[in-house]
């Protein structure tokens, strides 16, 4: 039995995590090594982020860069916008290193970076992957910029992401499909040709890149927009035009419970779909708020999709007259809390632990049932009923708690479950 099998399914109307089969079939991509973070569809799909500090400081960026690998990001992309931030950046990577962080750092580029890169070599150099906007190279020698850009990337053996955003797209392109469109018998929707201009400019300069050298395997295509719907329609037309991986996420997507709920929304879409290697929840924070909660969103994005598992998952019912007290919000707050705190230490020494399952449920109507699904489950007593709380094990009814200090007892059975189910790493067999 491997650490990730149930102990048992006996009592079970159904396993604990939804089965593989359910999982959609990736589209079928190429692999980008990106500073050792592979990205494609033979990967788990990698979470990224990017920081909001001036890069030109090197001691807040290389902090912001810490906190937001430590909270998940597998990526994190700094902007290198003039030669103070170009400057920077090997100092920044020096910093991150020191602390014991081997997270690749991407430079994002616009306007002037073929001018930084050919002036700072050693910054070039510590990149892992230049995102270069192909909206944003210059009007007059656009192809020129690119190019030099593509060859600096081909001279360090760095990959290179083509992100087209349409608050920025070619427009030059934009106008030449504007005006062709304009000259057809029955022209299309604006709208539409906007669209087919970000892909263009994706795959022109995909091809352009290729064209001067680049690998096949060294390009991620992204192509941002700020509507749900909208980039639902481009990534699915996206995909088809290419096996280059994908970077998803929706741009501008605001603050908050309206970032959160717009960038959920248009990602779930399309990795249920089997598209996208790698993903950003663009998050505006709080004034004075850390970066953290985009990682943290897009990773519940994913796990709650069931396509990577970064924590474990608790299950709480939303409550109803059937509970007239607070208990059980707190108790189930309480518990996704400590879940969240021992991750550090469970992480290291109980492989797979982030796939367990954990319920707490405030009555007998759903409670016995929903526990009986998780891998461990509580089940309190709701108004006017016995007050005993029936704790259910893989299914099983394995005891009942009374009294005070339930919320304790229960970190106790916690724990004492992932000892048994996820053994340490020099206990598991082979
Ligand atoms: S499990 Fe009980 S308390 Fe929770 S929502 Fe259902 S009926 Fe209400």
């Amino acid at each position: 039995m491997t650490a990730h099998e149930p102990l048992s399914l006996a009592g079970r109307d159904q396993p604990a995590t939804s089965p593989d089969r359910l999982r959609p079939p990736r589209r079928a991509t190429v692999s980008v090594d990106v500073g050792g973070v592979l990205v494609g569809s033979a990967h788990p799909i990698v979470v990224q982020s990017m920081t909001n500090t001036d890069t030109a400081d090197a001691d807040a960026t290389a902090i912001q860069v810490a906190q937001l690998a430590h909270a998940g990001s597998q990526l994190v992309r700094i902007t290198v916008n003039n030669e103070p931030a170009a400057a920077a950046v090997p100092e920044i990577i020096r910093k991150i290193r020191g602390l014991g962080v081997d997270v690749p750092v991407i430079g994002d580029f616009h306007y002037n970076g073929h001018l930084l890169l050919e002036r700072y070599p050693e910054t070039a150099a510590a990149l892992a992957k230049y995102r270069i906007n192909p909206g944003n190279v210059g009007a007059k020698r656009h192809d020129e910029h690119f190019q030099t850009i593509v060859r600096i990337a081909i001279d360090n053996g760095k990959p290179v992401r083509i992100g087209v955003n349409w608050g920025s797209l070619d427009q030059a392109l934009l106008t030449e499909l504007m005006e062709a469109n304009a000259r057809v018998a029955e022209p299309r929707d604006s709208r539409d040709v906007l669209i087919d201009a970000m892909l263009a400019s994706a795959m022109r300069s995909a091809e352009l890149a290729e064209a001067t050298g680049l690998g096949h395997d060294q390009i991620i295509i992204s192509a941002k927009v700020s509507g749900v719907r909208d980039l639902i329609d481009v990534y699915r037309r996206l995909a088809l035009l290419s096996d280059y991986p994908l970077h998803l996420g929706l741009t501008e997507a605001g603050m908050a419970m309206k970032g959160i709920v717009s960038s959920t929304a248009g990602l779930a879409v399309l990795l249920n779909e089997g598209i996208g290697d790698t993903i950003r929840v663009s998050l505006t924070p709080e004034p004075g708020a850390g970066r953290e909660l985009e990682v943290e969103v897009a990773q519940q994005v994913l796990q709650s999709m069931g396509l990577r598992s970064f924590l474990p998952q608790v299950s709480a019912c939303p409550g109803c007259g059937r509970t007239t007290s607070v208990f059980f919000q707190v108790m189930a707050q309480e518990i996704q809390t400590y879940l969240k705190d021992q991750m550090p230490m469970w992480q290291s020494r109980h492989p797979g632990v982030e796939e367990m399952r954990v319920a707490v449920m405030g009555c007998v109507v759903n409670g016995p049932g929903e526990s009986k699904h998780a891998d461990i489950g509580i089940s309190l007593p709701g108004t006017f009923e016995e007050p005993v709380a029936p704790v259910f094990i893989d299914g099983r009814l394995d005891r009942t708690l009374r009294g005070d200090g339930l919320v304790e007892e229960f970190k106790r059975i916690l724990d004492d479950y992932v000892d048994q189910r996820f053994p340490e790493q020099s206990a598991v067999p082979g």
